[in-house]
């Protein structure tokens, strides 16, 4: 019998580990897994790169009609492409680090990526972590989960990361880029990060990966069952 297929929306601040409990539980479900925030730093970059002013709406929304973002999964893992180049790696270094949120606050940017991010969750099956999925791309998720962690631990956490790629970085640096972007990401008008109601709040300061993902597998299976005995 084919078990009953839902969305799961999973939202929450900066580098509190949503991703990798997200890439966990959707290899688990054999779920799909969308990094939203990839999609976000991969904008960020075809702008960077291509030198356009922020202020030109006109050219910030010629470079939005003209983008080409991909997202595959060759060898089975989430990988985000832009005008065709892998760029999965590239977008996690702090240069695009530090002008995501930026970008992400302005309307035109998040309209467009929430239309794809939604196309991209029609058919369900679905892992999606962001600022925004419980409340805007999927407001009817069958699953919503708000994860947080406290700035120390998403602080070392990110920076042992970004070492661990033989990034150059300093740990201050990683702790003022996590406070500055929860910051814009909370406070702007557009879709801020904000717990949706129907939420249930994991904060994994004091838990390993794999009790978190043991929770969040948990949470999901009683929800999918719920959904099952609903089924006519
Ligand atoms: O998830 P990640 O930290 O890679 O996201 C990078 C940035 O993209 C966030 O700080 C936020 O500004 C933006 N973002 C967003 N909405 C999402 C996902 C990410 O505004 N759904």
């Amino acid at each position: 019998k084919i078990k009953k297929s839902i969305s799961i929306a999973i939202d929450g601040n900066s580098s509190c580990g949503k991703s990798t409990m997200a890439k966990q539980l959707a290899a688990a479900l054999s779920y799909r897994y969308i990094d939203s925030g990839a999609m976000y730093r991969a904008v960020t970059l075809a702008v960077l790169e291509s030198g356009i002013s922020l202020e030109s709406t006109e050219q910030l929304d010629n470079l939005l009609r003209n983008i080409d973002i991909n997202i595959e999964y060759p060898d089975g893992h989430f990988r985000i492409y832009l005008e065709g180049n892998d760029v999965t790696e590239r977008i996690k270094k702090m240069d695009v680090s530090s002008r995501v949120s930026e970008l992400a606050a302005i309307s035109s940017v998040r309209k467009k990526l929430v239309e794809l991010q939604q196309k991209m969750g029609e058919s369900k099956s679905v892992v999606m972590d962001g600022r925004d999925i419980g409340t805007v791309v999927f407001p009817d998720a069958e699953l919503k989960l708000f994860v947080t962690a406290d700035l120390e631990t998403r602080t070392e956490r990110r920076y042992q990361e970004l070492k661990a790629k033989a990034n150059d970085v300093d740990r201050d640096e990683v702790s003022r880029n996590l406070v500055y972007r929860d910051h814009i990401d909370s406070t702007r008008q557009d879709s801020p990060l904000l717990r949706a109601k129907d939420a249930v709040l994991i904060d994994n300061s004091l838990m390993t990966r794999e009790e978190q993902l043991h929770l969040a597998k948990k949470l999901a299976l009683e929800v999918i069952e719920s959904v099952e005995k609903e089924k006519p």
